[in-house]
């Protein structure tokens, strides 16, 4: 061995063995996490709303344990963005328990389920909205303050997008932003109109399990496509799912398809950790997916992007077709 290459081997010797004997484990972990984050999409799963009612066949009780079962099996941990107005009674109080006890977040997802973009609705009015719904998700250990609109509608004017802005920054809130949005709910109220016309024996749930797995893949693929132009990396994604039939029937089937078409599939606390969620867009871009008011800042893709971002008037005509 020539002198020269020896030092040299010498030198990556020390200077590795060095690094890593200072590096902790939590560093390893972040390290470990970018590792993970360069070479494919990420996606995590958040819940909308949380209804306690019996649907079809299915108990209120029976459905709810589904999900979190889809979940527990897949070791994955979601957040649960929760209205407040169906929470006080007795199923609001076990729905809630129901997905602490079992390690998801509990955020905010407003009271009433207001549109912030209406005429008569105010930072004032949503600051109630708000306070009420924290009061109740603060008496569960995981409560998180992320706060998220409903229809993802922040504001038709810059007054109102500032206003409510100050407005959740004085309660220490932050935007609970989806990256991926889809019409999942649609699919939903298709599929359980048609359990409650036919009954479930005769109903072809697989197609309706199809059709539910394509769509959210593709407008997946769809934002993962659009971000990706925009950030050059994989950004952390935040699903929007709701808490429905479809989501007790299909979850389990939904991860497994992420996983096989190569994407990886972290927890949502882990995922609001990406720099992206402090890209606030300007004010006269606000609601709709992140993804889709930064494109739409950017002033790149006005030809492209479609208003709203995501609806059932889209998916309806699909549906029909397939009989669904
Ligand atoms: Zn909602």
């Amino acid at each position: 061995m020539k002198p020269f290459s020896f030092l040299f081997l010498l030198h990556v010797l020390l200077t590795f063995g060095c690094k890593n004997s200072t590096v902790n484990k939590t560093e390893k972990a972040f390290e470990k996490s970018i590792a993970i984050t360069e070479k494919k999409p990420v996606v995590s799963f958040t819940f909308d709303d949380g209804n306690t009612a019996d649907i079809t066949n299915f108990k209120f009780e029976e459905w709810n344990k589904m999900i979190l079962s889809h979940l527990e099996k897949e070791n994955l941990k979601a957040i649960f963005f929760v209205t407040g107005k169906n929470k006080l009674d007795h199923k609001g109080q076990y729905l809630l328990k129901s997905w602490n006890d079992q390690g998801h977040r509990l955020a905010n997802h407003s009271f009433s389920h207001f549109n912030f973009n209406a005429q008569n609705n105010s930072a004032h009015i949503f600051e109630n909205e708000l306070i009420r719904t924290d009061s109740i998700i603060t008496n569960y250990s995981n409560n998180i303050k992320l706060f998220r609109f409903p229809y993802l509608k922040e504001g038709q004017n810059f007054a109102k997008v500032d206003s409510i802005r100050n407005m959740l920054r004085a309660h220490n809130y932050f935007n609970g932003y989806v990256t991926i949005d889809a019409s999942d709910w649609f699919i939903d109220q298709r599929l359980v109109q048609r359990i409650k016309e036919i009954g479930i024996e005769k109903t072809k749930i697989n197609k309706y399990k199809d059709f539910y797995i394509q769509h959210i893949m593709e407008r997946a693929n769809y934002y993962e496509k659009l971000s990706y132009e925009m950030n050059g990396r994989h950004i952390n994604h935040t699903l929007l799912l709701h808490h429905n039939l479809a989501s007790a029937l299909f979850l389990d089937d939904l991860i497994n398809e992420f996983k096989q078409k190569g994407w990886a599939v972290v927890n949502a606390d882990t995922a609001y950790q990406d720099k992206i969620f402090e890209q606030i867009p300007k004010s006269n871009f606000a609601g709709e997916s992140l993804i889709w008011s930064m494109a739409k800042e950017s002033g790149k893709y006005d030809q492209s992007l479609r208003y709203p971002a995501e609806d059932s008037r889209y998916e309806k005509g699909k549906m029909n077709r397939l009989g669904l």
